[in-house]
């Protein structure tokens, strides 16, 4: 979340090409030895408000019955539900990220 924040606050003082730059530098820091070229094209866009997935209001169920429930939603049937809906950090990557980890762990005991 506070990447999101720090994000979009660069955007407010940085030009387009500041921010190709610091996008570039990010992915070749994180990429070290990768030739990772310039964008051929970028759009910014930060949303103030964000997004998340949200649960009805009233549900008698919790966000970390839902992450329980993801897991294996049929018994016994290899089936997993992945997403950053079915995890409690939802409206982030990491929660997307975390839930895969769910299933794998579940399905395949890593
Ligand atoms: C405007 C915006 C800004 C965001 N900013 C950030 C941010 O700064 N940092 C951050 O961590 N997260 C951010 N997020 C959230 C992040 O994008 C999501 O949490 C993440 O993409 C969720 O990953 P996912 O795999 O669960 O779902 P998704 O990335 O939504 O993937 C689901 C995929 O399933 C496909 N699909 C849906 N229905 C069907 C169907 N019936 N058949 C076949 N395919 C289907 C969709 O097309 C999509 O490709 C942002 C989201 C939005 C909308």
């Amino acid at each position: 979340m506070y990447c999101a924040v720090k994000w979009g606050e660069l955007f407010k003082i940085k030009s387009k090409d500041d921010m190709d730059q610091e996008i570039l530098g990010a992915l070749r820091r994180l990429f070290p030895g990768v030739d990772i070229p310039k964008p051929l094209e970028s759009i910014y866009v930060y949303w103030e408000e964000g997004y998340r997935h949200i649960q009805r209001a009233g549900t008698h169920l919790s966000a970390f019955k839902v992450v329980d429930w993801a897991k294996r939603p049929f018994p016994g049937r290899d089936l997993f539900m992945v997403g950053e809906a079915y995890h409690p950090l939802r409206g982030w990557i990491e929660g997307a990220l975390l839930s895969a980890h769910n299933a794998l762990r579940e399905g395949w005991n890593k």
